[in-house]
């Protein structure tokens, strides 16, 4: 399937959602994620008008990087080791998988500019999963004043692999809760206005409890590249 095609589908499938819980589509950021394929596959993705490109591995996020450079925005969405910081720090506006005080004073040391961080939390409480417990957000948002150039731009999780609606939709009310908690301290670092949540089997429901960024891969630009180049 071609990129224009499977993102018309998907933005039918966003406005349903939007209208079913009173949102406006502007309001939501589609997050093409490209680690499974191809810079060719990347560039159609661009062409089709998307603008965010997210990749889960410095590897990924640099070869694409090199091909297209600040022409979409940058998104790194998988766990970060803290000696690989210093590869993407100045390709990426946003960092989805902030989880540990010693991430974060590298991703300080490491530039001068403020980077949109999302913090990641394990809400379905899987030991599988990368990100902090719920119960700790607080605590870990609170000592992030201490890193002036990480702005706590939103909360991000990853919903448990299942197909359970009401096993999804606690999760992400969950993380939704928790953004209410953290915006109520009024932080100027961490106006946590994003919230990241949503993957191609999952975002209608993410974005029905007030998603603003999903992260497509499958659904989008497919799995696998068929194409030729890279
Ligand atoms: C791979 C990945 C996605 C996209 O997954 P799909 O199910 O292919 O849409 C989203 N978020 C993260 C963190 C990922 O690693």
């Amino acid at each position: 399937m071609k990129v224009v095609e499977n993102l018309k589908e998907i933005q039918l499938k966003i406005k349903e959602a939007c209208e079913k819980s009173g949102r406006n589509m502007e309001d939501i950021k589609i997050i093409a994620v490209t680690k499974y394929v191809s810079t060719s596959r990347a560039i159609e993705a661009l062409n089709a008008g998307i603008v965010h490109l997210g990749e889960n591995r410095d590897e990924g996020l640099l070869e694409k990087w090199e091909k297209l450079k600040d022409k979409p925005i940058w998104h790194f969405i998988g766990s970060l080791q803290t000696r690989k910081v210093k590869n993407i720090i100045d390709k990426v506006e946003y960092i989805h998988s902030l989880d540990r005080l010693s991430l974060a004073e590298e991703i300080n040391k490491r530039t001068e500019k403020q980077v949109k961080c999302l913090v990641q939390v394990n809400v379905s409480g899987e030991e599988t999963k990368q990100g902090i417990q719920p119960d700790e957000v607080n605590e870990f948002i609170s000592q992030l004043i201490e890193y002036p150039n990480i702005r706590v731009c939103g909360l991000m999780t990853m919903a448990p692999f299942t197909s359970d609606e009401k096993i999804l939709r606690s999760c992400f009310r969950k993380l939704k809760d928790l953004q209410a908690e953290i915006q109520s301290l009024n932080l100027d670092y961490a106006p946590c206005n994003e919230l990241s949540m949503g993957m191609s089997n999952d975002y209608r429901i993410a974005i029905e409890e007030g998603a603003t960024m999903v992260r497509i891969g499958t659904a989008l630009v497919g799995e696998e590249d068929l194409g030729i180049g890279g």
